[in-house]
């Protein structure tokens, strides 16, 4: 059985340089986004169904001054994942190590994982009409690499391994930086939707990257087989309904518009 893995992240590393969501795009296929300036360095400004790693800038404005917070912003692969408690069709899976990912050839688009999500990680495409979302370069790990992020990043301040020797490596950094002053230094993911696949080593409050003390996790019950296949016939029949009503309608117009009929 294979060991389940995780990916660490460490802000206190990160120089926000980027190369981890170029990397993605890279190795995922994505194309690039047009950028332009809106007074920020983050760009695009939010994850997409072509942006699955964000690089977010943070400006914090506090007693102690003026300072920056850079964040990752991508799929947490929790445990408890609501996303795929709620797909009716089964398109959200589990790999073997523990990175939940969709399934494009049988996303019907009903955006149920959308709305679950308490990250607000899997985003609807109008170009391919699924939801897309980061899936721990699945490819890679199956081969026995890491992912494309991880080994992008100078820094070292993301890394990847199996999920428990990355769960200790998170609480010692923890320790060792407040330690040495870094008073709000914490560890997120370790319980949060029953643990993730993805630890941060914040030196912030969680808040300030809208990351919630305790997500609500949906539904701990998949949605039924019986249910989700009924769901699965009802959307194809209504495509099916969909491409007939068209075909009919050609039928009688032709591709002008003009009416061949009587
Ligand atoms: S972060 Fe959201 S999309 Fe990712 S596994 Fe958790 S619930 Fe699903
Ligand atoms: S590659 Fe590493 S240092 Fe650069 S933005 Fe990503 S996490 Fe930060």
């Amino acid at each position: 059985m294979a060991v389940d893995k995780a990916i660490l992240y460490d802000m206190s590393k990160c120089t926000a340089c980027r190369g981890c969501q170029v990397a993605c795009k890279q190795w995922n296929q994505l194309p690039a986004d047009h950028t332009i300036q809106r007074g920020t360095y983050q760009n695009p400004p939010d994850l997409d169904g072509t942006t699955w790693n964000l690089i977010e800038f943070k400006e914090i404005h506090d007693e102690e001054g003026f300072r920056w917070a850079f964040f990752s912003h991508r799929c947490m692969h929790c445990i408890d994942a609501s996303c795929l408690y709620v797909c009716p069709t089964g398109a959200i899976k589990r790999s073997p190590h523990g990175f939940v990912y969709i399934d494009q050839t049988i996303c019907i688009g009903c955006k149920n994982c959308v709305m679950a999500c308490h990250f607000h990680i899997p985003r609807f495409s109008t170009d391919t009409g699924t939801v897309l979302k980061c899936r721990a370069c699945l490819d890679r790990v199956e081969e026995g690499m890491v992912p494309a992020c991880v080994k992008t990043c100078g820094p070292g301040a993301l890394s990847y391994g199996d999920r428990a020797a990355m769960l200790a490596k998170a609480r010692a950094r923890v320790a060792e930086l407040q330690k040495n002053g870094y008073k709000r230094a914490q560890l997120y993911g370790d319980v949060q939707a029953g643990g993730t696949h993805v630890f941060y080593v914040l030196t912030e409050d969680p808040k300030v990257f809208g990351l919630p003390r305790r997500p609500r996790v949906v539904s701990k019950r998949p949605i039924s087989i019986l249910t989700s296949s009924l769901i699965a016939v009802i959307a194809a029949a209504i495509i099916g309904l969909a491409g007939i009503l068209k075909f009919r309608e050609r039928g009688i117009y032709g591709e002008g518009g003009e009416n061949h009929g009587a």
